[in-house]
């Protein structure tokens, strides 16, 4: 276990006794992005890609990824620019709210990081698409902001699926450090409102499941696509919808795959599992996007996936 290379900070050693279970776990979000953006850089040499997902691609998610570290390096969050997401965040009482697109109108932080990554990253586009997204950074605060909320909203197929990818990578440099900044309820021992796989700090969808390793071996969180906050599950009940009977967990190539599907037959729900403890070098959303051949298989079982994976959204 590379303990210096994980985004999550270690346990507090110099606390005796035994540790109550963390609810929330805010990653170091430098870190975050760089192993994200490591691990994509791996498995895009590793295979080439699967065959839904084109090795080049995962290079470009790679690189917007860089950009998003850069972004938040360069210019980050101030406390008065995370005021408005602040209020809307779940308490530990209250689930999170989601914003208004008044809110989102007026907040630009997010919009600035989208036409950065635009700008820079378009140029190796193809030319169809780079240049409706060039457009799409000439438009008004307004159109802006109304696809922004179809997506916080889950109506993925309003958005035009290139699109989606870096409204979504500029909202979410904008979520997770209004999250960090605002230190939620929560981080300790009180479980926080969460319905479903969704963040309790948020609102959004997780992007998969997390098995811990080192101090926190063995434990399950859920990681957020948004505000990247993990939040902590108890593991045998379905994350979905809290099931017990008729979960199970489904794993390729070997029983002990580092990749484990856990299906649900209740709610015909399903979520990928990344076990840490069988290899510390996953990481969510890259290795979601590396297996997204998984995927196909569920759903031809009458499974329906729970997950949002920031590179890969449901399109029309
Ligand atoms: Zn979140
Ligand atoms: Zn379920």
């Amino acid at each position: 276990m590379r303990n210096n290379f994980s985004d999550i900070p270690p346990l507090d050693k110099t606390v005796p006794g035994v540790q109550a279970i963390e609810q929330l776990l805010q990653p170091r979000l430098h870190v975050l992005y760089r192993r994200r953006a490591e691990r994509l850089r791996v498995l895009d040499s590793a295979d080439g890609g699967s065959d839904e997902v084109s090795s080049s691609y995962l290079g470009f998610a790679a690189r917007l990824v860089e950009e998003q570290a850069r972004f938040v390096e360069e210019t980050p969050l101030s406390a008065e620019q995370a005021m408005p997401i602040s209020a809307l965040l779940g308490d530990g009482l209250s689930a999170a709210e989601k914003p208004s697109v008044s809110l989102l109108e007026s907040s630009v932080y997010w919009q600035d990081a989208f036409k950065a990554f635009v700008r820079i990253l378009s140029p190796q586009m193809p030319q169809q698409i780079a240049a409706s997204l060039h457009d799409l950074t000439q438009s008004d605060k307004a159109t802006l902001a109304a696809k922004a909320s179809a997506l916080l909203n889950g109506t993925y197929e309003d958005v035009e699926a290139g699109a989606s990818v870096f409204l979504w990578a500029g909202l979410s440099v904008f979520w997770s450090q209004a999250v960090a900044l605002a230190q939620p309820h929560g981080a300790g021992e009180e479980a926080p409102v969460s319905h479903g796989a969704s963040c309790p700090c948020c609102g959004a969808p997780a992007s998969g499941g997390l098995v811990l390793t080192g101090d926190r071996e063995g434990l399950r969180y859920l990681q957020c696509s948004l505000c990247e906050t993990r939040w902590h599950k108890v593991r045998a009940a379905c994350t979905m919808c809290g099931g017990t009977e008729h979960v199970d967990y489904w794993s390729f190539d070997t029983t002990d795959a580092p990749i484990q599907v856990e299906t649900c037959g209740d709610c015909h729900g399903y979520i990928k599992l990344f076990r840490q403890d069988r290899d510390p070098d996953l990481e969510v959303v890259a290795d979601d996007l590396a297996s997204l051949g998984l995927d196909a298989a569920l759903e031809e079982q009458g499974f329906i996936r729970a997950a949002l994976n920031p590179f890969s959204f449901p399109s029309r």
